[in-house]
């Protein structure tokens, strides 16, 4: 039984959607006027584990997410860069493809562009202003009126609504109350504008939310997601609009992802502290970062550190070592279960019937991501003491089988966090030099990784300790890769996890 934590009540709920097994999710998307930073990476992180959670529950999740492709930033930035805002936010949508592809995230069905959605915007708009929810002013400015919407608020909470409104009070003259927000904004000179019933001009931000939402999803649907910053006034707003105009609940679930903080401060472009994501995913590696981010709870705040990201990373090859070690196994003993299963054997099986229902139970407590992963390395850790078992000189006999079944839930459960093992390939040349360098020759037309390992484990037969390490330590450089010593060959991990990629893109962490 999931249960999600609502910022309209306050409260873990029992999900209940409207339709199942249907699910409609909106989640508002970026401003593409700008590089997505690792605050941004980290809404859609979160938003994509939940609709992967979803999914893996057996809902069909329909999930839309807009592009604000009209806005005062886009306009000021292309004005000041002498660029058409069209090339602009076509260039920054283009961008946010190619960089959410690498983190891994699901492409969401539809992406409305604000653009493309101004009739239904005017459309809505004049119903509000028929129905005295919304009024014109002289200069063709039109303004929702939040005296008419007793719940104005609610989702923000009454004390933050008053000491935003006090924060916003000075505003233009022609509003009726300091929270009124704009539905229509009159055009300025320069600026791009589409004509309406009060005269030319654009929408507001809020209210196409609202639009798109209605069109793709309906007048209500099942969960309405963004980051912390959007309660107040974005979602305040746009529920409020929504609501006025249908009549009807605009969304079942508020989800509300936390901040990223860098030095005490909300990562934001306004504070001017951010981490562009690819420089985030250059340096770190894009599932890595991924780790780093699902390793906390989504509404909870997260310190952006490197030191944090590395033990991501860490982490991840710990994962990857465990199915690695486990492929070698299988593909070097013979599948010879004992009669009885030993202890190992039995915590694995145990741990390997109960994986699905461990993950699922954190997952469906609020989408509890750190409890899944921990569940996770858990047996992990199970897979690694059966490895340790089998492949020692006293081994009970291996079986296959459960090694199999242990591994390949570890995988599919990883599979829904958006993770993917993944063969990584190495650079010959690169790893031929480098045993050159320490005094090896590798014969030309050879593999010099199997040659490294073949002479690696000749030389430790031969108790030159020191000359094969120098072969271990070539190829970590050359390659990554970790030499492991089994007592039936010398071997490296080659697995490395990745994030899962959409078909046909090259794939690497
Ligand atoms: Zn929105």
């Amino acid at each position: 039984m999931l249960r999600v934590y609502n910022t309209l009540t306050r409260k873990l709920e029992v999900f209940e959607p409207i339709a199942p097994p249907r699910v409609g999710m909106y989640v508002c998307g970026v401003t593409v006027y700008d590089t997505v930073h690792v605050g941004h990476a980290r809404s859609y992180v979160n938003f994509d584990a939940i609709r992967r959670h979803l999914e893996f529950s057996g809902y069909e999740v329909k999930h839309v997410q807009n592009f604000t492709d009209i806005d005062d930033k886009i306009i000021e930035r292309a004005n000041r860069e002498g660029r058409d805002w069209r090339e602009l936010t076509a260039f920054y949508t283009a961008e946010y493809f190619r960089l959410m592809d690498r983190l891994g995230i699901k492409r969401a069905h539809h992406y409305p562009r604000a653009t493309e959605y101004v009739p239904k915007m005017i459309e809505m708009v004049k119903g509000l202003v028929e129905k005295g929810h919304a009024y014109v002013t002289p200069s063709g400015d039109v303004y929702f009126d939040v005296s008419t919407f007793p719940e104005y608020g609610e989702l923000a909470g009454k004390a933050r609504l008053e000491q935003e409104t006090v924060s916003r009070v000075r505003s233009s003259g022609e509003k009726r109350n300091p929270a009124d927000f704009a539905l229509w904004k009159a055009a300025k000179p320069g600026e791009p504008k589409w004509p309406s019933p009060w005269g030319e001009g654009r929408p507001g931000w809020h209210i196409e939310c609202s639009a798109m939402s209605m069109d793709l999803l309906g007048e209500s649907f099942d969960i309405h997601g963004g980051g912390h910053d959007l309660i107040f006034p974005h979602h305040t707003n746009e529920m409020a609009q929504s609501q006025c105009y249908t009549g009807k609940p605009m969304a079942r679930y508020w989800l509300h992802n936390g901040f990223i903080n860098m030095r005490g401060e909300k990562m934001s472009k306004s504070l001017g502290n951010f981490v562009t994501l690819e420089e985030a995913m250059d340096r770190h590696g894009a599932a890595a970062l991924r780790m780093f981010i699902l390793k906390t709870h989504y509404r909870s705040q997260l310190a952006f550190d490197i030191s944090l990201v590395d033990e991501a990373a860490a982490a991840l090859e710990r994962l990857a070592e465990a199915v690695s070690d486990a492929r070698t196994a299988m593909a070097h003993l013979p599948d010879s279960p004992p009669p009885s299963p030993t202890k190992s054997a039995r915590r694995l099986a145990e741990s390997a019937d109960g994986l699905a229902d461990a993950f699922k139970e954190a997952m469906d407590d609020d989408f509890n991501t750190p409890a899944a992963l921990a569940a996770l390395f858990e047996h992990a850790q199970k897979v690694f003491s059966y490895v340790r078992s089998v492949t020692g000189p006293s081994s009970p006999g291996l079986d296959a089988g459960l090694l199999g079944r242990a591994t390949g839930e570890l995988e599919r459960l990883l599979g829904v966090l958006g993770f993917a093992a993944e063969e990584a390939g190495y650079d010959a040349e690169a790893l031929r030099r480098a045993m050159e360098k320490e005094g090896f020759q590798t014969p030309e037309g050879s593999d010099p990784l199997e040659e490294a390992l073949r002479l690696r484990r000749s030389l430790r037969e031969e108790r030159k300790f020191e000359a094969a390490d120098r072969i271990r330590e070539a190829v970590k450089e050359a390659t990554g890769f970790k030499v492991k010593d089994w007592p039936f060959a010398t071997t490296v991990s080659r697995l490395r996890m990745t994030t899962e990629r959409p078909a046909g893109e090259e794939a690497s962490a």
